[in-house]
């Protein structure tokens, strides 16, 4: 297949990385998951400004302009005769010789390629199990890095446990998961924690904002405490690739009635148009 690597699309076998590579070396770079569906990039803009806001926050400058990137996403789209999957699109600091010191001269190291992925539709119904622990990892959460040891062993204490998902506290307060935006429903009310810098401000997370706000549904960006989490109503988390799924347990007990709510539904229908609007079906 093919790929992007450094403002081209070459065979995925030309695309080969220096052991110099920061990227490599030292987690210095940003990424971004983009989901196709039928071919055609969801919220693409959105992940493209999030990839230049992080590339920025690092001190990185991108060296193609976005729509020098789009256009090369919509290329390896056509190329690859893409159909409903997931492209991951990472840029990196380059390759120096090696120093903590972020090098003045770099050229960044852009790669991008589809991974197979198809919509978790049973999970979407059934819902999900998750853990709750401590939030062990930096203060840069709102950077896209690729430096993800921190959220790799909060996923294994999932994994471990047999659930999907780690959900986060730092203090006694939920941020989100391991790799997902949490949220929580307590009366009708809809509960997430503020975009700062303990979480990463997802697509999906700013999507379902934009829809609450559209059909005048009642949200509040509030930190809220394990405790409250561990009595709402509803539970869900969201993502990229994992859409909105509900969860139905949290170490071992049962969220509201243990199936997944009214209001994590209308939200996964409201969020279907959404997807049927941009993409086709
Ligand atoms: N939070 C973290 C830590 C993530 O890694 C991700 C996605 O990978 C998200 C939230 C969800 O973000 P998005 O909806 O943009 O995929």
């Amino acid at each position: 297949g093919k790929v992007i690597f450094n403002g081209h699309i070459v065979d995925r076998e030309k695309a080969i990385i220096h052991i110099e590579d920061r990227g490599f070396q030292f987690g210095d770079g940003v990424y971004e998951v983009i989901r196709i569906y039928n071919g055609k990039p969801f919220t693409l803009k959105e992940h493209i400004d999030r990839l230049y806001a992080s590339a920025q926050k690092i001190y990185m400058e991108i060296p193609y302009s976005k729509q020098e990137v789009k256009d090369l996403i919509i290329n390896l789209l056509e190329q690859e005769s893409a159909s409903t999957c997931n492209l991951y699109l990472q840029i990196s600091r380059g390759v120096v010789p090696r120093n903590h010191v972020i090098p003045e001269t770099a050229s960044p190291t852009l790669i991008g390629y589809l991974m197979p992925g198809t919509r978790p539709v049973d999970l979407m119904k059934t819902g999900g199990k998750a853990v709750i622990t401590e939030d062990l990892r930096w203060h840069y959460c709102d950077i896209k890095s690729i430096s993800l040891l921190g959220a790799v062993l909060a996923k294994k204490k999932a994994t471990d446990a047999g659930c999907l998902e780690a959900i986060l506290h730092r203090d006694g307060i939920i941020t989100e998961g391991s790799s997902t935006n949490i949220w929580m429903v307590q009366n009708g009310k809809l509960f997430t924690h503020p975009a700062n810098q303990f979480i990463l401000n997802g697509i999906t997370r700013q999507k379902v904002i934009s829809l609450l706000d559209f059909n005048q549904l009642p949200y509040e960006e509030t930190g809220f405490t394990v405790e409250q989490l561990q009595n709402a109503d509803e539970l869900f988390l969201t993502s990229t690739t994992m859409e909105i799924i509900p969860i139905v347990e949290v170490d071992g007990v049962k969220i509201g009635n243990g199936t997944p709510g009214d209001v994590t539904r209308k939200l996964q229908t409201l969020f279907e148009r959404e997807i049927e609007h941009e993409c086709g079906h």
